[in-house]
């Protein structure tokens, strides 16, 4: 009887759980719908955000047009950048029988991925990196071939590939010249460069792209855009500026983005999509235009993009994302630091340079390494600098003031000052001899700094070509653009 009465009761708790187990399972699958419905409705709301503001966005752009030009020239950085950013401005431009010259600046063999993977190998020699070099180059001819660009119209330079920012910032003056430690040179060993065997220096570059624009005297350049993040496409925008302000070019400049961030996205191949600029710096004192392409431009721009095997095989993602319906071109003109009048430093009048904020992960951290603003103003007697950062500064945080001084046309020399904790220093292998901070003035108040360079001590300049970093034990967290500053 027990035993009966117990497996009754038994089955009775069986029954129960198993009404309760049903009612779980119905609550659990409930929430899951629930669940997937909300994950498929945010990725729709996604989507259609990102194909809205796309489209937006697009609206909003100026057109540029390549045909008004007779003799265009592009600054690549690395094989490869000029297609992603050009390929239908050549087109326009060689359909409308303009000439079209590619200064190439490196042979893009700094890239150890891309290389290894091409050659099957983890350990790769100098020779291997040379190899390379040259490899990119033909794609380089192949695809520019493929839009209509002649070879003789193609220059390589033969800079060191992730060197570049040595070369302007270290080793543009120096007595030494750069070592390049995956070729293990310290001069270009591609024996098609432009200058054979020219030694890793910064003036040598400058020397270069000066040579080339006077023989050409293209009334359009096209080149980097400044606050593009990768080191040689930065360096790249300041070299050529730089040379612009000797030559005292009058033509036309457009810029390009490549490297920022996760932009563009989405990556792959979306060629109903637009080239928009991301939104960080969509709001800046960046002004951005558009060159629209047709449905056969953009074909034959896939395809030169295509002819470029090494890169495809590591990054095919990224380089389809710039097959869109048109390409996109900045302007940064020219600031002006007004007549200081003994006021405020940080009003808006004096304001020269506005930077994107909170744009990188690591500042939402480090607020003082976030560079906000800078401010310029002067007199007859000094030039006034202020810098704005998101927080306050920490005494961790180093901050690098580096100024090029030109007076009219002629370039003076150069100031690399260092900030850290109250303490303003000028980096002597980096600052030009006669150029001093002995007579300087620095102040500092939570997130705003103020510098006073007396003018005799920078040799009386009237025009600045400046940028400011930072640095948090030192990893550069934040860099502005580089900017031209006219004293009027
Ligand atoms: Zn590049």
């Amino acid at each position: 009887m027990a035993k009966y009465r117990l497996g009754q009761e038994k089955r009775g708790v069986v029954f129960r759980k198993t009404q309760k187990e049903k009612k779980r399972r119905f609550k659990r699958k409930y929430i899951l719908y629930i669940f997937a419905a909300w994950i498929l409705a945010n990725v729709l709301l996604f989507l259609v955000k990102e194909y809205l503001s796309n489209y937006y966005f697009s609206t909003q752009l100026p057109e540029l047009s390549p045909e008004n030009y007779k003799k265009i020239l592009i600054f690549a950085p690395h094989c490869d950048d000029e297609t992603l950013s050009s390929a239908g401005v050549i087109q326009k431009a060689l359909a409308a029988g303009s000439k079209v010259k590619v200064v190439v600046m490196t042979n893009g063999d700094g890239f150890t991925r891309a290389a290894g993977q091409n050659f099957g190998k983890i350990r790769l020699k100098a020779e291997d990196y040379i190899k390379f070099g040259y490899l990119r180059q033909k794609e380089t001819i192949h695809a520019l071939e493929d839009l209509g660009v002649d070879r003789k119209n193609i220059i390589f330079l033969g800079y060191p590939d992730r060197g570049l920012r040595y070369l302007w910032e270290k080793y543009f003056d120096s007595k030494v010249s750069y070592f390049n430690p995956l070729t293990r040179t310290f001069h270009s060993p591609y024996s098609n460069s432009y200058e054979k065997n020219v030694q890793y220096k910064g003036v040598n570059v400058v020397k270069n792209i000066e040579s080339i624009i006077k023989s050409f005297e293209p009334d359009l350049i096209i080149y980097p855009y400044s606050r593009d993040q990768h080191p040689d496409h930065w360096a790249t925008s300041a070299f050529v500026k730089f040379s612009l302000l000797q030559l005292g070019y009058k033509g036309e400049e457009w810029q390009y983005l490549v490297h920022r961030g996760d932009w563009p996205t989405p990556f792959g191949k979306h060629p109903d999509m637009f080239l928009v600029p991301p939104f960080k710096l969509a709001f800046t004192d960046t002004k951005w235009y558009q060159v629209p392409l047709d449905g056969f431009m953009i074909e034959k721009k896939a395809n030169s993009i295509s002819d470029y095997h090494s890169q495809i095989k590591v990054m095919r993602g990224f380089l389809e994302a710039f097959i869109r319906q048109n390409e996109l071109f900045a302007k940064l003109g020219n600031s002006v630091a007004k007549r200081y009048e003994g006021d405020n430093l940080f009003s808006p009048k004096y304001l020269v340079m506005e930077e994107p904020t909170h744009d990188i992960w690591s500042l939402i951290f480090e607020k003082g390494a976030d560079i906000d603003s800078i401010y310029a103003a002067h007199d007859s007697e000094n030039i006034y600098i202020g810098i704005r950062m998101v927080g306050s500064a920490k005494r961790l945080i180093n901050y690098y003031l580096h100024i090029r001084a030109f007076k009219d046309q002629k370039y003076l020399g150069r100031m690399y000052i260092q900030i850290s904790g109250s303490k303003m220093k000028s980096v002597k292998t980096m600052t030009t001899p006669h150029f001093s901070l002995d007579n300087s003035e620095f102040q500092r108040n939570k997130n705003y700094m103020k510098i006073v360079l007396p003018k005799k001590d920078l040799q009386n300049t009237n025009m600045l070509f400046l940028s400011l970093r930072t640095e948090f034990l030192g990893r550069q967290l934040d860099r502005s653009a580089w900017r031209v500053i006219q004293l009027k």
